[in-house]
Order: structure tokens, then sequence, then C-alpha cells
């Protein structure tokens, strides 16, 4: 059975003769139309309709011939103007991830798949704080089911501004258990390794990348050495790492390292002869900037596994100012004389 597409909105413009779907260069297609048999197809197929059915009620009304007019049908189609409804069905019968499903839908013209081998993908998360928390409930509300997450702080007052999985019954908690118990009642599914450490050195988290399929680090913590141990053994381990974090008022979302394909931390770090005096003690913090963040990450990490977009940050950074709105996306070299990946992909 064929259905006009229900996921973007759908125009007929009899003045010009054009047909057209989506509001945006991404979703948007047109097409010129000399004859009204479009316009006689799309007032069928407003319901769901059989398509010999189509076929033969077409050909009753025009000249053209049951081959041209299934070649019409096969045209939208394939240009996914029309939806098989069974399908769509599929997606709608879903009733907690269909509006999710059609967003897929919309973006990539075609079902994406929620298998479970693809939700139950191990994702580790380094730090439960103002991007990691908010970022796991996303991922954690979009389907992902199987997640470890490292963090020895507990819930404070001055948390609350961003960090939007904890609240006022939650201070004085661990914040992983605290979240644990937070994502058991937005899906019983969920399972939730909880590590209570801080990460100091490569010993104290390898066994937990090794066993992980995705990697978010929004530490940095000790500064100038924690980032660097997790990228070094990402790329031993071979695992994709999201860093993330923000500086000032500027939002950071990558590197974006997927060992033997992008560049590494390593590979892009500068000399810098500034000596920091470490003087802020307590770093400013904003819940729009940890939250713009957060849905920038999980975007990434939904779209590394599930694929609906062709666009993402892999081998980038992507920096948003949250003051002034500008966004720059830095793609990084890999340096081939990188003492940490370099070998690798120069063999590649
Ligand atoms: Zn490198």
């Amino acid at each position: 059975m064929l259905v006009i597409n229900p996921s973007k909105p759908f125009y007929i413009n009899k003045k010009e003769k054009v047909i057209r779907m989506g509001n945006f260069k991404e979703t948007g297609k047109e097409i010129e139309y000399d004859d009204d048999i479009l316009l006689k197809l799309f007032e069928y197929i407003k319901e769901p309709i059989d398509r010999t059915m189509l076929v033969n009620k077409l050909s009753k009304e025009t000249k053209y011939s049951n081959e041209d007019i299934l070649n019409v049908i096969n045209y939208l189609v394939d240009e996914n103007f029309i939806s098989n409804s069974e399908d769509i069905q599929k997606i709608l019968s879903d009733e907690y991830y269909n509006r999710q499903k059609l967003y897929f839908y919309m973006l990539n013209d075609k079902v994406i798949n929620m298998t479970n081998e693809i939700l139950n993908k191990k994702i580790l998360i380094l730090g439960v704080g103002g991007i990691g928390s908010i970022t796991l409930e996303l991922l954690a509300r979009s389907g992902f089911k199987n997640f470890t997450i490292v963090d020895n702080d507990i819930v404070e007052k001055s948390n609350l501004i961003r960090q939007l999985s904890y609240d006022l019954s939650d201070i004085g908690k661990l914040k992983v258990n605290a979240i644990r118990d937070r994502l058991l009642k937005i899906n019983e599914d969920i399972k939730v390794e909880i590590i209570n450490k801080k990460i100091n050195n490569e010993q104290d988290i390898e066994n937990e990348i090794r066993v992980s399929d995705f990697v978010l680090c929004t530490i940095d913590k000790p500064a100038r050495i924690i980032r660097r141990v997790i990228n070094d053994i990402c790329i031993k381990e071979e695992k994709p790492v999201l860093f993330s974090g923000f500086s000032e008022h500027v939002a950071m979302i990558g590197p974006f390292v997927v060992p033997n394909k992008t560049a590494c931390l390593s590979c892009i770090e500068k000399e810098s002869n500034d000596e920091p005096l470490y003087n802020v003690k307590i770093t400013p913090s904003f819940g729009a900037v940890c939250n713009f963040i957060s849905s920038i990450v999980s975007n990434e990490i939904i779209n590394y596994f599930l694929k609906f977009s062709e666009n993402n940050l892999i081998g980038k950074t992507m920096m948003f100012n949250m003051y002034t709105y500008e966004t720059n996306i830095i793609k990084w070299k890999k340096n081939k004389t990188c003492k940490k990946c370099g070998e690798r992909i120069d063999s590649k």
C-alpha cells in the first residue's frame, strides 16, 4: 500500500505547477508538472491505496499507459514523496519511539532500524556533571540502554542550576547512584554500571574503556593530563571517543576521535609557553551552556550508531560562542609523526 510521505509538509502550487515536499534544503524536494496526473495521483494517495488499484484509477482518468503511470509512481516512491504505508505503520505502532523514528525517516528517507544490537552498544560516560548527566539522559530517552558511568562527586545545591537530572532530594547522594535511579524510572530495561571513583591514571580506567563501544569524556581534571590519558587508551584500544566541555562562555564539542580514521588529541596539541596560575577555583557555569553542549553531544553519539544524518563532527571540533552565537567548526589534520597514532595512520 502507498501513502503520501507523512513525515514532512507537502505543498501543491497550482499556479507555478510545482509539487514540493519539505521546507528546507536537507529535506526539500520539488517536481514541476505539466499535466494533472500528479494532482490526481496525490488526491488518491491521501489515504493508503494499493499500487495496482492506483494505476487502474489513473489509467481510466488520463491518457497514459499503465506502464507510464507505474514509472511515475516508482519515481515518486524512489524520491520518497510516496511512502510504503507498511513502513509508516511500523514506525507509528512503536508508542515510545514513534516521534523519533519519524524524525529519522524525515531526514534519511529510509526507516532507521533501532535494533537491540545497536541500542545495547556499551557507552562509557566519564563524568556525570553538567554535560555527562544530561547527555546520558538524552541517550537513555532515545533508546540506548547499556551504560557505564564513572564519577565520584556527590550532588550539591550548586549543581541544580544546570544538572537537570538531579533535584533537592538528591543532595548529598552520589551522582552515579542518583542518576541510575532516575534512568530506571525512564526505562526499566536500562542497564547502568556505576563506578564511583576519580580517574587519575591509565590503570583507573583502561579496563572500562576496553569493554566499551564508545567513550564520552566530559572530565578535564587533573588538568592537561586526564584527556591525554583517555586519548591514549582509546587509540590503543581502538575506541571512538568524543571530548566535550566549555572554556569560559564557549561550548566545545570535540575533538571527536575515531582511531585509524581521524586525528587524535595528541596530533593537534600545540606546545604552549603559557603557564596557568590555576586562579579559577570555582568554574563559572550556566545551565544554557551545558544543555546546549549535551544536545549536540547526544546528537553525535546517536548518529554515530544510527546514521540518520550524513553530517557529523567526526575528526572535528565545534566551537559555539554562547555570547555572540558565532559557530566555528575545525577539521583536524592527522599528524603523521604523532607519537600516539602516527604509525597506525601511516600503515593504512
Ligand atoms: Zn595522533
